[in-house]
């Protein structure tokens, strides 16, 4: 009888998880045809438009064409970033791991960004407290150029969100069997309410402001994703008009 009750219970449980997963997909579906039609209507505007006056008026016509060409980089954009996050969701971990240095990794991240954060005058700096000391204790298996797109990701979105003067860190330490890299601005911050759905898929704080700075929404469930396929978690801490550090804890080798 109580096994029998266990079983319905079991059973309803899954029943629900059933139905909470088919909500996600549809969600999913229906949030990826419409961000996917409003750069498409978009282009096809855009092309009327640069057809209209082509042979009257060039000035605008060379207008038009490049605002069809920062369209047609978004939508591409948004086709990688889905790609990438449909691959990372279909696995559970990282196929064939292998032993990563990843403060090198942050490092090259940094130095790869710093035409980016030099264009808004922006300072990027780096910092290994005493526990990084010796880079063997830094090294974590997993993907490299994963490991390289997520913290591009990070130090991306903490220029993007930081006005012209402000600052960027990365900092490493080790601890109790894990890497931790933190990635932190002085910039425009995320309000209390709005930081646990920072992680999810096509969630924007300000959707206007990341349009404008070429956001798809995707890059921190992509981040998340990488994170957890790597068996490690990442916290976020954040002031509005303070700052915002992002933490991201890897298990090291020992
Ligand atoms: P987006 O492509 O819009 O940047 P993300 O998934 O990378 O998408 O980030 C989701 C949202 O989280 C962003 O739209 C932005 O509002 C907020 N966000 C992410 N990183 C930061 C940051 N360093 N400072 C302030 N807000 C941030």
């Amino acid at each position: 009888m109580i096994e029998s009750g266990r079983h319905r219970a079991a059973e309803s449980e899954s029943l629900l998880e059933l139905q909470r997963v088919n909500k996600m997909r549809r969600d999913f579906v229906a949030n990826v045809s419409h961000e996917l039609k409003t750069p498409a209507t978009s282009l096809k505007l855009l092309a009327e438009s640069l057809v209209d006056v082509m042979d009257e008026d060039p000035e605008q016509a060379r207008f038009f064409a490049g605002q069809l060409k920062s369209e047609t980089d978004r939508l591409a954009q948004l086709i990688t970033d889905l790609l990438d996050l449909a691959k990372l969701e279909s696995q559970e971990e990282v196929p064939n791991p292998r032993p990563v240095d990843v403060w090198a990794v942050v490092e090259s991240v940094m130095l790869m960004m710093r035409p980016a954060a030099e264009r808004k005058e922006i300072e990027l700096a780096t910092r290994e407290s005493e526990s990084c000391s010796n880079r063997r204790d830094c090294v974590i298996r997993g993907d490299e150029t994963q490991l390289n797109s997520m913290f591009s990701n990070l130090v991306d979105n903490a220029i993007k969100y930081t006005p012209p003067g402000g600052r960027v860190e990365a900092v490493c330490e080790v601890a109790d069997g894990e890497v931790v890299i933190h990635v932190s601005d002085t910039g425009i911050g995320i309000p209390e309410s709005k930081l646990p759905r920072i992680f999810e898929r096509f969630y924007r704080v300000d959707k206007a402001r990341s349009k404008e700075t070429g956001g798809t929404g995707l890059g921190l469930s992509i981040v998340k994703h990488t994170v957890e396929n790597h068996g490690g978690r990442i916290s976020v801490q954040s002031r509005p008009g303070a700052g915002t550090t992002f933490s991201v804890y890897l298990p090291r080798i020992e």
